[in-house]
């Protein structure tokens, strides 16, 4: 349920950034601020398409199903609106086609729903929802290129504008996406340069728009596996009976982006579902290739400066930028923009908002991440011929048996689900009943052989 609004705070509040993160952080801080202005440096197109300052919207974006909740809790309606506009929902486990290293993964009703929509269509949706309140106001093309300071520079009290504007805030979101410029803002302004992690699978993607008939799924996952499967797919029957086709590469086996070789790509990884829907797919007209190769894990320790300014916030990719791959970068911005409602709500003092709700934005981060990294970290260390630290190995080794019981075994499969739409914590997968089929059900050794080229994906 959306937090009730406790406390009305004077004056306004500036989101910087209109995506994902920017438009659930804008909704909550309608309801504790008198007013509110979105600030976005793109032009936001007044129809469902791409737009400038999000290229990554042209790929597949799968929502985790606690995101959509917390969505749905946050936008009601939401839900059947998409369904409206012809965005299909399905169980996951029955209608989804998974193939992971150990095989094909039977379809069996997995409890999970998923929605197959383009990132272009929930932006919009939101977008709609979130302009028609009567206290936010949205503001394009105007690009934020610094932050206002009290004079002990301690505080923020408002954003800059490209041209001179300012905007006096009470409190400033920085909501700006993987390449925010607000680590250089708080040096700029005489804070520590907070210490960033970054580990980089080296992966790129690269997805084509097609027309299709049905196809008995509407979506297809074929995971790559470090380090020796490094490509992979996704696929996603998404509104207007399209079908989002991202084809990617890890480790430096980059898909290629011409017509010729993407389809060259896609045929090496031997998928039959895959291989049937292309056979009968017509290119959407004007839509092209498109690549994307920015996917590092890229964390900035935003919580862990002492004097963390009053008045700021940072959420979504600005904090902490994901691997795609593992789909959790939209719902974890949606869940740390409920996290702010919720300090707001309990708040009196804007001052300590800030750093409260930074310490639960960490908090958020901590559990993604690391179910991210334990994945990525092979490839980083495989490129830079390194060793993998002590820690993981135990963890890769657990995953292998976990994932080749996920294909034996409908009760693991379902678990699995669950955890990976965030729904369940990842210590479900290590109960007294998973734990033992893990142990002794699932005893083949994972194949360990290197990365060359592309020949793990034949
Ligand atoms: C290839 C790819 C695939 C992905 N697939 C998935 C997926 O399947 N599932 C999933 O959950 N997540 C996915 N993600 C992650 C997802 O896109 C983001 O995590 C999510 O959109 C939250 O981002 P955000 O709102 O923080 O930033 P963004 O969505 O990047 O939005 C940032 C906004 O800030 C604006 N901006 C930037 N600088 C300024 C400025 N100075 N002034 C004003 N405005 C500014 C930009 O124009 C942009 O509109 C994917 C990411 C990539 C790269």
């Amino acid at each position: 349920m959306p937090h009730p609004p406790r406390n009305r705070f004077r004056g306004q509040a500036v989101v910087i950034g209109a995506g994902i993160g920017g438009l659930t952080a804008a909704r909550v801080l309608a309801d504790h601020f008198e007013q509110v202005v979105l600030v976005e440096s793109g032009m936001l197109p007044a129809v469902a398409g791409p737009r400038e300052g999000v290229p990554q919207a042209r790929h597949v974006h799968g929502m985790l199903a606690r995101g959509a909740r917390q969505l749905e809790a946050l936008f009601p309606g939401l839900q059947a609106e998409l369904i409206a506009a012809g965005a299909p929902l399905f169980d996951h486990g029955l209608l989804a086609s998974t193939t992971v290293f150990a095989g094909r993964v039977p379809r069996v009703r997995g409890g999970v729903q998923a929605h197959g929509f383009s990132r272009d269509l929930l932006e919009w949706s939101l977008r709609q929802r979130v302009v028609s309140r009567p206290r936010v106001t949205v503001r394009d093309r105007s690009r934020v290129t610094g932050l206002r300071w009290s004079r002990e520079a301690r505080r923020v009290v408002g954003v800059r504008l490209a041209g001179g504007e300012v905007l006096d805030a009470e409190l400033v979101v920085d909501a700006s996406g993987r390449f925010s410029k607000l680590p250089h803002w708080l040096v700029e302004a005489g804070f520590p340069r907070p210490a960033v992690k970054v580990v980089d699978a080296g992966l790129a993607y690269a997805t084509m728009l097609f027309d299709a008939p049905g196809q008995g799924f509407e979506a297809l996952q074929h995971m790559n596996s470090a380090p020796d499967r490094p490509r992979g797919a996704f696929v996603v029957h998404i509104e207007g009976g399209r079908w989002a086709v991202t084809v990617f590469g890890a480790g430096g086996d980059h898909p290629p982006t011409d017509e010729q070789g993407w389809w060259a790509f896609a045929k090496t990884l031997g998928n039959d579902d895959l291989d049937a829907l292309l056979a009968s797919a017509t290119p959407v007209k004007g839509t092209g290739i498109h690549g994307f190769k920015r996917t590092e894990n890229r964390r900035n320790e935003y919580a862990a400066i002492r004097r963390w300014p009053r008045r700021l916030v940072a959420i979504g990719d600005s904090v902490a930028a994901f691997d795609p791959v593992f789909g959790q970068g939209m719902t974890v911005s949606i869940l740390q923009a409920h996290a702010l409602g919720e300090t707001l709500a309990r708040s009196g003092d804007l001052d300590t908002v800030a750093r409260r709700t930074q310490r639960r934005v960490a908090a958020i981060v901590r559990t993604p991440w690391l179910m991210s990294v334990s994945e990525d970290l092979v490839w980083h260390h495989h490129r830079e011929r390194g060793t993998l630290p002590l820690w993981l190995r135990p963890v890769l080794w657990y995953k292998r048996r976990l994932i080749r019981l996920v294909v034996a075994d409908p009760e693991v499969f379902r678990m699995f689900l669950s955890v990976y739409h965030m729904v369940e914590p990842p210590t479900a997968l290590v109960g007294p009943r998973v734990l033992a089929k893990a142990l002794f059900k699932a005893r083949r050794r994972w194949p360990v052989t290197p990365v060359t080229g592309n020949e793990g994906t034949r």
